[in-house]
């Protein structure tokens, strides 16, 4: 390391909007001025090389970003000769990317919030919003596309405070809006400032123009009205009509930020060069470093009990692995440091894979295009590391400390899709991608269904699914043939039940017995697998070594409910008696007179089909309020709120998933194109009767079918 490690000066920070905002010309524009990339490709533009970040063709043709990366810049601050070493993770942002936006929402300490100056707070903000109070990370606002015409940053803001529920301040305010915008005034500074050459990139401060020192000295009594309420310095001089200085001011202000309970508000066009560098000095003096934020590792030696994490290089390693690559480059690892130091040439221990030993052959820092070889990569910093095979998601450490980052608690997939390769000859590339993607994300999943001989992959939504047989087309050259999508249902039990049940059979001289007495209760279940088994035996009526058998023996049976065919979930076994042969009894023996216990008891306590529910958010103009109503009604929708705001209306519900196929081209339809929606799995719930019997109906007929064949 050729500089000491100051981790005052590092930021790690996510950039999040809706689609079209312009993250992606905010993130290029970035890139250019911290000297990562010397000349500015507008997205989607002329030239065709697109952004930088949007690596994926993919995305850049679907205009999402489903890849997170991490690129370190080196952003010259505010502060004389202060060098921040800021860390861009690339934060997908469609929400049927559960795992990998919470997973690259767990990696950052901060983010910017990119609103469009028109359209303001739209429903991906929201929905992403929601995920970044979950984790508590500080946001500033960056109000963008102010050149457009119908630009009004005065509006987004308060769409920030309605709608976001944000305690919004403006920093700065717009020199002239639409065509006539040209920089902005610094609240703080009391300056206006202008970006001239080529790109922008020559600051130009100069006094207010007199037009506009009412406005500004307005909007400074309003930033320090809100900053006061985090410093007692600026709240006292703000009682006694004082003037606080610009440092107190920014304290103040950084203060309020950390405790999210205030958004720095910043503008300007990143599109025309205007404001991007000053955003970057509110990410130096808003945002936190990395030991300003508390990290809670889960203790795997104790039931995964809360932990927080030391930023300190002298502490045991703790790192997590939250992305793979498998790039221009070759296969990478991104990983963040929790706590201790990690350097080439060390062992280190992968907690996910049962405490598995790997060297680490090299560590570089993501630039954008090209990287950049370290020794050691420190607490609170984010780098990539060559030839380490995990799986996403993976915590590594020293090997003594048992602590991971992220829980080992998985969603359980809601929707499914048989597929196969086109080409018989397209075999091997088509395991070997469905293989990799398995390792990328732990919410897809993949099972081959003995009855039907077909290979059914699953995960969480229909376009998480697409995205990957796509991929498939594009980086494995395997073209895919699918069916229809499946909605994952479950089946569950209505009642407890007791069971007694004894398994024998005489066949010739050996003969099998096996006996077990016990108790089968439904558990809570909104969306993980869950299986309980305990075993309360005593004086070794079952002797012990058959007690495993006897909990494979239930699991085994649950894999395919007798209702519907689906998988059985939130079943709890108490097993509490029973007794055995000394020559007939055996471990298969008790596996088998378990499963008979489990099927028969099955039936007799009421069993359910369980339904995926979906939290939905549609918003559309005014005007198709009543229709949308009406349609998520008929899809046994249950609406838990209405907004109205800016003419446009935003409906809250809880839908079925099985209901929403083809919802989106029917809401195209009736809102003349103007309406959109998330979806992003709640949990499961009882299937009311009719569904049920529907389903009954179906799994009956299926069966009957593979009976004839
Ligand atoms: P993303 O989907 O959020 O990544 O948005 P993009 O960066 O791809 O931008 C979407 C569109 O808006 C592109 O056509 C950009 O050129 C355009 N755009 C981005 N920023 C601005 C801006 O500040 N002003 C204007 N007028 N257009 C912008």
């Amino acid at each position: 390391m050729s500089k000491k490690w100051n981790l005052d000066i590092v930021r790690n920070i996510g950039i999040s909007a809706h689609i079209d905002s312009g993250k992606t010309t905010l993130t290029e524009r970035i890139l250019f001025y911290t000297g990562r990339v010397h000349a500015i490709h507008d997205v989607r533009g002329k030239d065709g090389v697109g952004a930088k970040m949007d690596s994926m063709e993919l995305e850049r043709e679907r205009g999402i970003t489903i890849q997170s990366a991490a690129t370190n810049v080196f952003w010259n601050g505010s502060e004389d000769n202060r060098e921040v070493n800021i860390n861009i993770i690339d934060t997908p942002g469609h929400v049927d990317f559960t795992v990998e936006v919470e997973r690259s929402l767990r990696v950052l300490d901060g983010a910017v919030l990119v609103l469009c100056g028109v359209a303001g707070v739209q429903s991906q903000s929201i929905t992403v919003d929601r995920q970044m109070k979950r984790y508590n990370v500080p946001r500033v606002a960056f109000i963008n596309k102010l050149d457009r015409s119908g630009a009004n940053p005065f509006r987004v803001v308060e769409a920030l405070r309605e709608k976001l529920k944000h305690n919004a301040v403006m920093t700065q305010i717009p020199i002239g809006v639409e065509d006539a915008h040209e920089g902005v005034v610094d609240l703080l500074r009391m300056k206006a400032y202008y970006f001239e050459g080529d790109n922008g990139e020559k600051i130009i401060e100069k006094e207010i123009p007199a037009e506009l020192l009412e406005d500004a000295k307005k909007y400074r009594q309003e930033l320090i009205g809100s900053a006061a309420d985090f410093d007692d310095v600026v709240g006292e001089k703000f009682l006694n009509e004082e003037e606080p200085t610009i440092e107190e001011l920014k304290s103040a202000i950084r203060k309020g930020t950390l405790s999210l309970k205030l958004t720095p508000v910043f503008c300007g066009s990143a599109f025309k060069n205007k404001g991007v560098q000053l955003l970057l000095d509110g990410v130096d003096e808003y945002l936190p470093s990395p030991n300003q934020v508390e990290n809670e590792g889960l203790d795997q030696k104790n039931d995964e009990q809360k932990i927080i994490l030391q930023s300190e290089n002298d502490k045991p390693l703790v790192a997590l692995a939250f992305k793979l690559e498998d790039g221009r480059f070759g296969q990478l690892t991104y990983m963040r440091i929790y706590q201790g130091t990690m350097t080439k040439g060390d062992f280190i221990y992968n907690i996910n894979a049962d405490n598995k030993k790997t060297k680490i052959p090299r560590v570089v820092r993501m630039h954008s295009d090209d990287m950049e070889d370290i020794t050691e990569a420190h607490a609170g910093d984010i780098v990539a590391v060559f030839g380490i095979e995990c799986a996403s998601g993976d915590t590594f450490t020293d090997g003594e400390t048992q602590i991971t980052m992220t829980s080992m608690y998985v969603p359980a997939p809601v929707i499914s899709l048989a597929v196969a390769p086109k080409e018989k000859a397209d075999a091997g590339s088509f395991s070997k991608a469905l293989n990799k993607f398995r390792r990328e994300d732990p919410t897809f999943h993949i099972h081959r269904d003995e009855e039907s001989n077909e290979t059914i992959v699953s995960g969480m939504g229909e376009l998480h699914l697409e995205v990957y047989i796509e991929r498939m087309k594009r980086e494995f050259n395997c073209e895919v043939v699918s069916g229809q999508p499946q909605v994952a249902y479950r089946e569950t039990i209505g009642k407890p039940i007791d069971f007694d049940y004894t398994h024998k059979k005489q066949t010739g001289g050996s003969g099998q017995f096996a006996h077990v007495v016990g108790h089968m209760k439904p558990l809570d279940f909104e969306g993980q697998d869950t299986f309980k088994f305990k075993s309360n035996v005593r004086g070794g009526n079952i002797p012990t070594n058959f007690i495993p058998a006897c909990e494979k023996g239930f699991k085994e049976q649950m894999e395919k409910g007798s209702l519907i065919g689906a998988p059985v979930v939130g079943i709890g076994i108490d097993l509490n008696d029973g007794s055995y042969h000394d020559v007939d009894s055996s471990e298969m023996a008790f596996r088998i007179c378990s499963m008979a216990a489990f099927r028969e008891s099955y039936n007799k306590a009421n069993p359910t089909a369980l339904e995926p529910m979906m939290k939905v958010e549609v918003s559309a103009p005014e005007e198709f309020q009543g229709n949308v109503l009406g349609q998520v009604n008929q899809r046994r929708g249950i609406i838990s709120g209405t907004t109205t705001n800016e003419g446009f209306t935003t409906i809250e519900a809880e839908v079925p998933l099985g209901e929403m196929f083809g919802y989106s081209t029917e809401l195209r339809s009736m809102t003349q194109g103007k309406g959109e929606f998330t979806m992003e799995f709640s949990k499961y719930t009882k299937a009311p009767r009719d569904v049920q019997e529907k389903l009954v109906k179906e799994f009956l007929q299926r069966k009957e079918a593979e009976a004839k064949t």
